[in-house]
C-alpha cells in the first residue's frame, strides 16, 4: 500500500529521552529538536499542530470552556491542515487525534480523548468495540515491568488496527496519534528512565514496521510535547489558604480537603482520578468536583497540572503570585481568567497539599510535561520546522496539488 503521506505523533515525545535511546531507524534520517508551545497540555498543542497558531491565538488553553464542557473543534474558527488536505481531495486516516471531534473526512476518523464516542462510523464503532480498545487509563498494576508489558500490547494493538483501518479506506494520508507515550512518560519519567527508553526503542521498531507496512512518500513523527522530571509540587490552594488570600467556603468543603490531604495524589490516582475514559474520567468527574474549588472569592476552573486556571476579583491575588511564586511559575491574564503556567520541572495542584510548596516524588506522576520535543523524516526539508506550529505548512507543502479521481 503506498500512501502519500504518514503522519505520527508520539505524544510527550521527548527530546533528553530520544537522544539517549538507541532508535536505530528513526535515527538513521533526519531529525531535530522542536519546540512545543505554552500551556503545554495535549488539546492546546494538538490546536497549534492542527492550525499552525500559537494557543493565545487559536484559544484552546484547557480541556474545558469556563463551564466545565470539554473543548472540541466547534470551538476554533479556524481551518485545520487536515481540513485543506480534504479540500484538496486527499482520503485521510485520522487515529485518535485530539481536537478533531466532531469533524468527520473521507477515509475514516476516530477521534481523541475529548470526545464522547470514538469514531462517527458504526463499522468502525463495532470494529473497534470488538477490539477493546478505548482503555487509556492510568491503572495499577503489581510492577512498572508489568505496566510495561500492558502498555507495549495495547500499542501494537493499536498500531495493527491502524493499519487494517488504512487499507480497507484506501487512505491517501494518515494521522496516527500514539497517546500511550504520554501516560507511560508521566509513571516513569526520572523514576524508571531505563523502563522508558526500552519503550522508545520498542517503539523505534513499531514505527519501521508501520512505515514499511504503508509506504509513504513522505512520512514525519513528532511529539506535541516533551517531558521533565516533576520535582516540585505547588499546591496553589495551600499558598491562597496561608496568604489569607482565600477563606473556606463551608465546614464540608473544609472536610473534604482534609480528606483528599490524607489519601495524597499516589492513592487518588489509584481510585481512578487522571483517567482518560471511563465512568472516572477526568473530563467528566471535573465538573462534578469543581464546587470543592469554589471558594469565597476565587473560583478554580480546569484542571491540568501544567496549567491552572481562576477567576478572581481580588487584585491581592495576583500580586502574591508575582512575589512569591514568579520563580516557578508565570502568571497570564486570558479574558476573565487567570492562567497559572508552571516553569520547568514543576506542577501544580489544586489539592491542599502539606506546603505551598513541596518537594514530593509521586510514583503515578514523576514526569511532567515540558517544552523540548523532536521531529524525523525521510524528507530533509523537515529541517526547517522549529516549532510544532510549523508542522502543518510543512505537510501542506508536500501534499499541494490537487487530487483528481477518476471513480
Ligand atoms: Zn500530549
Amino acid at each position: 500500500m503506498k500512501l502519500k503521506a504518514l503522519i505520527i505523533v508520539i505524544d510527550g515525545f521527548d527530546k533528553a529521552t530520544f537522544n539517549r535511546s538507541n532508535m536505530k531507524f528513526v535515527k538513521s534520517f533526519f531529525y531535530k529538536p522542536i519546540k512545543s508551545v505554552e500551556p503545554i497540555i495535549t488539546p492546546a498543542c494538538s490546536a497549534s499542530i492542527l492550525t499552525g497558531l500559537d494557543p493565545l491565538r487559536h484559544g484552546v488553553l484547557d480541556f474545558y470552556d469556563n463551564n466545565f464542557k470539554p473543548i472540541n473543534s466547534k470551538s476554533i474558527p479556524y481551518l485545520y491542515f487536515t481540513d485543506i488536505l480534504n479540500l484538496r481531495g486527499y482520503r485521510l486516516g485520522l487515529w485518535k487525534v485530539p481536537l478533531i471531534y466532531p469533524k468527520k473526512y473521507r477515509g475514516f476518523v476516530t477521534w481523541g480523548v475529548e470526545a464522547p464516542k470514538i469514531t462517527p462510523c458504526k463499522k468502525i464503532e463495532f470494529y473497534l468495540n470488538r477490539a477493546n480498545c478505548r482503555n487509556e487509563e492510568i491503572e495499577r498494576y503489581s510492577s512498572d515491568e508489568q505496566y510495561l508489558a500492558v502498555y507495549k500490547k495495547r500499542t501494537v494493538k493499536e498500531i495493527n488496527l491502524f493499519k487494517s483501518l488504512s487499507r480497507n479506506f484506501k487512505i491517501d494520508v494518515g494521522f496516527f496519534w500514539l497517546r500511550y507515550s504520554d501516560i507511560i512518560s508521566h509513571v516513569f519519567y526520572g523514576r524508571r528512565q531505563d523502563l522508558l527508553i526500552n519503550y522508545y526503542e520498542f517503539l523505534d521498531k513499531q514505527i519501521r514496521d508501520l512505515i514499511e507496512t504503508l509506504e509513504p512518500e513522505t512520512w514525519i513523527i513528532f511529539g506535541d510535547h516533551g517531558f521533565a522530571e516533576n520535582k516540585y509540587v505547588i499546591s496553589l490552594t495551600r499558598f491562597f489558604l496561608e496568604e489569607k488570600l482565600i477563606k473556606w467556603n463551608s465546614r464540608v468543603q473544609k472536610l473534604l480537603h482534609l480528606i483528599t490531604y490524607e489519601l495524597g495524589p499516589d492513592r487518588l490516582v489509584r481510585f481512578g482520578f487522571l483517567k482518560s475514559s471511563g465512568g472516572m474520567s477526568f473530563l467528566r468527574v471535573n465538573k462534578l468536583i469543581s464546587r470543592l474549588y469554589r471558594f469565597d472569592n476565587l473560583f478554580f476552573i480546569g484542571s491540568e497540572e501544567n496549567l491552572l486556571r481562576f477567576k478572581t476579583r481580588n487584585k491581592s491575588i495576583e500580586t502574591a503570585i508575582l512575589r512569591k511564586l514568579s520563580k516557578l511559575v508565570k502568571l497570564i491574564r486570558v479574558n476573565e481568567t487567570y492562567l497559572v503556567l508552571p516553569r520547568k520541572h514543576v506542577s501544580l495542584t489544586r489539592l491542599v497539599l502539606k506546603y505551598p510548596i513541596n518537594k514530593i516524588k509521586y510514583v503515578f506522576r514523576s514526569g511532567i510535561h515540558w517544552l523540548d520535543t523532536i521531529v524525523a523524516s525521510n524528507d530533509e526539508s523537515a529541517l526547517k520546522i522549529n516549532k510544532i506550529t510549523d508542522i502543518g505548512k510543512f505537510i501542506l507543502g508536500k501534499l499541494k496539488r490537487k487530487i483528481h479521481r477518476s471513480r
